[in-house]
């Protein structure tokens, strides 16, 4: 594997949110230095915190990524600006949410950045998608995020569907 192992998280609740994944996954593939090594079933969650608004979908992707993590952070903003999303409310609906979950069982923090992702250890609808991708992910303190996957509730987060319904490799 060319380039450090890390995982992103996928969500999206507007529009065509499988187009919208399988986009992103393409075009990241395509990016000089980022390679797509696994992508997750794809589940579709309920909402946690923001208004009313409709179920997620939510996936994610084992990377193989030659660039530095600000470096993918900003090329997946890049890649949610392209799908047309809009930053209003906290946690409010979206098209396309990226975001950097797992880096290679190492903590960074940047300016804008912090990984693990502060919040991936309590959600499901990410560590279900990471585990998949990433069994024997640790987090910093060497808990096995599959570990921790175990340990939280099962509600509001269902398998929809296979990988093959948002990324095809070439
Ligand atoms: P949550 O972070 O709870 O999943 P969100 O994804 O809706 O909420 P955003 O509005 O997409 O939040 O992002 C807010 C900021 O979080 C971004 O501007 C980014 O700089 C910062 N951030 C810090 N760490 C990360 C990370 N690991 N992955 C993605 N963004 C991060
Ligand atoms: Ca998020
Ligand atoms: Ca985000």
């Amino acid at each position: 594997m060319i380039g450090a192992p890390c995982a992103i998280g996928l969500g999206g609740n507007v529009g065509d949110v499988t187009a919208a994944f399988r986009a992103a996954l393409a075009a990241l593939d395509r990016t000089d230095g980022v390679r797509v090594m696994a992508v997750s079933s794809v589940y579709r969650t309920a909402p946690i915190g923001g208004p009313d608004q409709d179920d997620y979908l939510n996936a994610a992707a084992l990377l193989a990524c030659g660039l530095d993590p600000v470096a993918l952070l900003a090329a997946l903003q890049v890649l949610e600006a392209d799908a047309g999303r809009v930053r209003d409310e906290r946690w409010g609906p979206r098209t396309l949410d990226l975001d950097l979950l797992w880096w290679d069982d190492r903590p960074i923090t940047a300016p804008g950045l912090e990984v693990p992702h502060p919040r991936l250890h309590e959600r499901r609808f990410a560590l279900a998608p990471l585990v998949e991708v990433a069994p024997r992910a640790k987090a910093p303190d060497g808990t096995p995020y599959a570990e921790l996957l175990r340990a939280l509730p099962e509600d509001g987060v269902a398998r929809l569907g296979p990988a093959s319904l948002v990324y095809d490799p070439a």
